[in-house]
């Protein structure tokens, strides 16, 4: 059986005895890949210390192996806080004016990859398929074929591909498209994504059109093309299904009487559009002043990457928009803004997903986004709720039913919830089934095979000019 390698920033390893981590959406998704292959999961450890050892801790756990490495101070802060972080998130979301380039952050991304290269090139043994994940690794193949591996190395990108009027604004886009064409497969979420790296590397690299998604970059053949993650959709039915016996879903229930429920569920990150949905709700509120007392927001917002200060900025900027929204409207028996801070286990927010009549999921921008997937295959087939999905998350491209809207209009957002709240059953079963149809058959374990299958077919192909 051939070895699959998984490069990511982080590994989750899980603790002795137990089967892998399945909590966070790439976990998820490595335990897939990891079903049809015995494997290794290299990437850092979470850990930041002085002096780091250059040589990767090895972890045995059953069929997988774990290969991970410390980061020092300066690396966790030039590689991953500042240019992954701070340079290539915003501008990979569109945000050119919150980009923040500084040249020593970049080159300490250069050096960890380079870091990385040197300790997985020892490990790698002919027949293994590399699978390296997201936006922090993009150098990577280039370094490691600097390192002498010729083997089958695959690439997917998690976020968006914007277009090159933007990605072209990053300082160092030249070096970052040069060095993704040593992959021999580019995995994007979407078809734009696809049209927008390819016709930046035409224009840009100079990348001649081999026809099916081939391209000869300098020589190289690189193959890039749309596979859109899926999620576990029996886990989290199952998980929605027995929702009803955790402790925190009941009191939430209990607390809602028969208060009608609109969820969001979001990292604290500015591509979400935290903010502009608290306004919609708020316009919601203004126009439908009936429905106060009615209906109820609960917005579930992990804080991420506090270090940043664009996130720190944004987590004033919420709380002081849910406290001038709840003090405005509320009333002493009735909050509409639940904000909370903390992150919740699988099962809570399969229960909440499933009371809740209304998902809201409108970012600003988003590669996929997996809660608005969690959020239809978490509701009961005879009485299911209504997606309201940005038409700027790729998610949207599978979710047609939904109703779409756009995160920069907030009373399009508000109208939209209205017409959510008041929607007859049919037409609700009408939109969900299909959607949730889709979620089952291009679900997490398809996605992982579809790019597994195809990264295969380097082991044979013929990387030359034709
Ligand atoms: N999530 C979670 N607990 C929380 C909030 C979010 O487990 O309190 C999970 C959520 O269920 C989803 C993932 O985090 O699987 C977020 O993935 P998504 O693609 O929506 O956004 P990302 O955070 O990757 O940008």
């Amino acid at each position: 059986m051939s070895r699959l390698v998984i490069v990511s920033n982080r590994v989750a390893i899980p603790a002795e005895g137990k089967g892998l981590v399945s909590a966070g959406g790439l976990a998820v998704a490595v335990n897939e890949a990891f079903s049809a292959y015995e494997g290794l999961w290299f990437g850092w450890s979470g850990e930041i210390t002085e002096n780091p050892d250059p040589e990767p801790r090895l972890i045995d756990r059953g069929r997988v192996q774990y290969a991970v490495l410390d980061l020092s101070p300066q690396d966790y802060k030039e590689y991953y806080a500042g240019f992954a972080n701070r340079a290539l998130w915003p501008i990979m979301h569109y945000r050119v004016g919150l980009g923040s380039y500084s040249r020593s952050d970049y080159a300490g991304y250069q050096r960890v990859n380079r870091l990385f290269a040197r300790a997985l090139a020892k490990l790698l043994e002919p027949d293994d398929l590399v699978w390296v994940h997201d936006y922090h690794l993009i150098p990577l193949a280039s370094e490691l074929r600097g390192q002498g591996v010729d083997n089958p190395i695959g690439y997917f990108h998690h976020i968006p591909w914007p277009g090159a009027d933007v990605f072209n604004t990053l300082p160092a886009s030249g070096d970052l498209l040069r060095a993704i064409a040593d992959y021999d497969l580019i995995g994007l979420q979407t078809d734009p994504d696809v049209q927008n790296l390819s016709r930046n590397l035409i224009d840009d690299m100079r990348a001649i059109p081999l026809g099916g998604g081939s391209l000869m970059v300098d020589g190289r053949r690189t193959r890039i093309r749309s596979f859109p993650i899926g999620i576990d959709v029996t886990g989290f039915k199952e998980a929605a299904d027995k929702a009803g016996t955790n402790k925190v879903v009941r009191e939430t229930m209990a607390g809602l009487r028969t208060r009608k429920l609109l969820i969001g569920v979001d990292r604290l990150d500015y591509s979400k559009g935290v903010p502009e949905r608290m306004e919609a709700v708020d316009c919601f509120f203004a126009s439908n002043p009936d429905q106060r007392g009615n209906v109820v927001y609960i917005q579930i917002t992990p804080k991420s990457r506090s270090e940043v200060p664009e996130y720190e900025q944004l987590s004033r900027e919420v709380n002081e928009k849910v406290g001038d929204i709840n003090g405005m409207l509320g009333e002493p028996a009735w909050t509409p803004i639940q904000y909370v801070t903390k992150a919740y286990p699988r099962p809570v927010l399969a229960g909440l997903y499933r009371a809740a009549r209304v998902g809201l999921v409108t970012p600003m921008r988003d590669g996929m986004n997996l809660v608005a997937k969690e959020y239809v295959v978490a509701q009961s087939a005879d009485d299911p709720g209504v997606l309201v999905l940005s038409k700027f998350a790729g998610a949207a491209r599978q979710m047609s039913e939904a109703l779409l809207v756009n995160p920069y209009d907030r009373f399009e957002m508000a109208e939209a919830i209205r017409e959510a709240l008041y929607m007859p059953r049919e037409e609700r079963l009408a939109r969900w089934k299909p959607m949730n149809e889709r979620m089952k058959r291009e679900d997490v374990d398809w996605w992982a095979r579809n790019f597994m299958t195809e990264l295969e077919n380097f082991r044979t192909l013929d990387r030359s000019p034709p």
